[in-house]
Parts: C-alpha cells; structure tokens; sequence
C-alpha cells in the first residue's frame, strides 16, 4: 500500500481544482480518474458560462486544460476507479481496481451521474446500442434522419434537444407537465425551433422494440416507439420513434460512501454549511455529489478550491503538511 497525504477521488472540475490548490501547497495529491476521466463536461458540447472564455469553450476540451494545469504542478493522476473506502479513522483506506492506498486526508469529488427513467429497458437498451441515449453530444450522430425523443423538462432536455435538431427530422420533448423547468433564455430559443415539437403533461411507461438484423447477420433489439401515459386524464398513446433522449437529471456518486458518511434521502454527501468538511475529519466533499443546488461547472471547481484548503489546513492542525 502507497501512503499519500491526499487524494482525491474524481476528475470533474471540483476534483482537478481541489488537485490543482493541494498540489500548488507542496501537497503531492494522488488523484484518481474512475470510470468518467473528465467528468460530465467530456459529454457536452459547448460550455458558454465558464468565466475566462469569452467564446466559449468545447467542455472536452476544458477539462484537458485542467487536467494540463494540474500535471505541471506535480499532481499524480491514476488512470484507477475506486472501488472501497475505509474512513473510520485517518489514515485512511482506499482499495482500487489495481492497488491499495493510504492517505491522510481524503477529497471526494465523485460527482453525479445521468437518471434513468426506472422502466428497465431505457437503461437496457443504451447499453446494447438498442436507440436509446442520455447523451446527445455522444449519440447524436446515429440519429441523422430520423425521428426521436427526448425525456425531461430541464435546461439539459432543452440543450439536448436542440442540439439533437442538427441530426434529427423532428426531436419530440416529451415533458410530464406543462411547463418547463428550463431557464427562459433556452426555453424561448426551443420554442423557436421548427424541428422540436413538446409533448405536454406524458410520462413515459415503456420502451417498445423490434428485432432488427444487421448486415452482418446480428440480431439487434431497437426502440421502435414509446408507451406514453397522460399525467392528466391517463389515457395511453404510443408515438413511434428511432431514438429516446433520456435527460431527466442526476444522480450522485455516493455508492462507496454509504454507511459511512451522512446523505440527503436523494443521495447526496452532507457537508458542514460553508465548507467542504464532511463530519469525518480529514474527509472533504466538494463538487456534484454534494451540491444539488447549483450544479455548475464553476461552483465545483469553486467548491474544490474550497475543499483543498480545508484540507490542507487540517493536515496542518495535525502536524502531517510536512
Ligand atoms: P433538472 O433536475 O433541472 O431537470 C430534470 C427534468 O426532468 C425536470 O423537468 C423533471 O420534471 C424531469 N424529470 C425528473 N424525473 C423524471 C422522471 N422520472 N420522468 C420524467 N421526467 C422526469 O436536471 P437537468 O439535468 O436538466 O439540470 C441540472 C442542472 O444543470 C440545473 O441546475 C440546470 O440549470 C443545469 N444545466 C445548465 C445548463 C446550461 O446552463 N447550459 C445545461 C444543462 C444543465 P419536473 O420539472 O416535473 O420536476
């Protein structure tokens, strides 16, 4: 087992922020990638509200400038997914799917990941090329000339659906109410476009398929059209479509913690108000998986810096900077 001072747990923004101040205070954090290398922003297209980049700028490619950052001050990225802790006391105990380690002080920024609508078959099928996606900016692409859907009434449905109309014929945003949780700037542009026609007040009940065989001779399940309940009155309809958009929200990463660390009854890990400190101390939490509010690139990244410095202060107090 390799004993570090910190590490960090995740490579979204808060991860590489709380990587980029514990490395600059001389702290030679370890940070561990996962599963998701970059986080949610490596799935999204184009991030306009990141300050410092007045064009904007493709999240892909911001979350390799953090990483760039992070690396030039001596930071250790372990292309490794954590796969059990152990925080009863400091040192404390991480085992990944390669090694063992120890550490001082633990930052979790495990972030969130994409919900599922809770039918099965939604999450089946994305997982078997079957036509069903929660990311646009992945699987877009597959849907050229065709007819699809997209799930959900927030900003993510709204940016999902109007990126899909780049590929698609007609994107169909099936809502389960008839008004939209988006903000009204990205409400207004949806409403504008030609190819996005709302779907109000339906839930949908079921993912229909048909067995389609490929050139190859393989057999391959697709969607072929949705069951759709109305929230209203609860009349069945079916809309036929190619594809299914699932953009209904997060769910946080906190799996490893559980039983070890208070959460909220969705999920997400407690922190004392105004800090990153969870009630472990020497463990911080920052980013996503603790914030359900905000949600946005900069308040992780600003979470982060907030966690190293907590961080590093309590290392401090128990005489381990050094
Ligand atoms: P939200 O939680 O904001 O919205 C989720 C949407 O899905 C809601 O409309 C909700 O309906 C609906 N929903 C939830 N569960 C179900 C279900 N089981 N079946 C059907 N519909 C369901 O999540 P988002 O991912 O859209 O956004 C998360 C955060 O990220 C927000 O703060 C958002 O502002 C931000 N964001 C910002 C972007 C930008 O600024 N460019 C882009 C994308 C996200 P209901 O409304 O009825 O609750």
């Amino acid at each position: 087992m390799s004993h570090h001072k910190v590490v960090v747990i995740g490579t979204g923004p808060a991860g590489y922020t709380a990587a980029l101040y514990t490395s600059r205070a001389n702290l030679a954090p370890v940070v561990f990638e996962g599963a998701q290398p970059g986080g949610q922003l490596t799935i999204t297209t184009e991030v306009e509200n990141y300050p410092g980049f007045r064009k904007g700028i493709m999240g892909p490619e911001l979350m390799e400038e953090m990483r760039e950052q992070v690396l030039r001050f001596g930071t250790i990225i372990k292309s490794e997914t954590v796969l059990e802790v152990d925080l009863k006391a400091s040192p404390f105990k991480l085992k990944t799917d390669k090694a063992g380690y120890t550490a001082d002080a633990v930052i979790i920024a495990t972030g969130a990941s994409a919900k599922w609508l809770g039918i099965g078959k939604d999450q089946e099928l994305s997982m078997s090329g079957g036509g069903v996606s929660a990311c646009a900016t992945c699987d877009g692409f597959f849907f050229r000339g065709k007819e699809i859907a997209v799930v959900g009434g927030g900003d993510t449905a709204i940016e999902e659906a109007t990126y899909l109309t780049k590929f698609a014929t007609k994107v169909n945003l099936i809502h389960r109410r008839d008004k939209l949780r988006a903000s009204k700037a990205m409400q207004e542009r949806a409403f504008k476009n030609e190819k996005i026609v709302f779907i109000w007040n339906k839930g949908v009940e079921d993912v229909l398929t048909q067995t389609i065989e490929t050139p190859l001779g393989e057999k391959v399940e697709k969607i072929r059209a949705l069951k759709l309940k109305d929230t209203v009155d609860g009349a069945d309809s079916e809309l036929a479509v190619d594809g299914l958009f699932v953009a209904i929200g997060h769910q946080p990463n906190t799996d490893l913690f559980k039983g070890q660390l208070p959460m909220d009854e969705t999920g997400y890990l407690q922190v004392e108000a105004g800090s990153s400190r969870t009630p472990i101390p020497g463990v911080f939490a920052c980013g996503d998986v603790q914030d359900h509010v905000y949600r946005q690139a900069v308040t992780a990244a600003g979470s982060g810096c907030m966690a190293a410095i907590d961080a590093e202060r309590w290392l401090a107090a128990q005489g381990l900077a050094e």
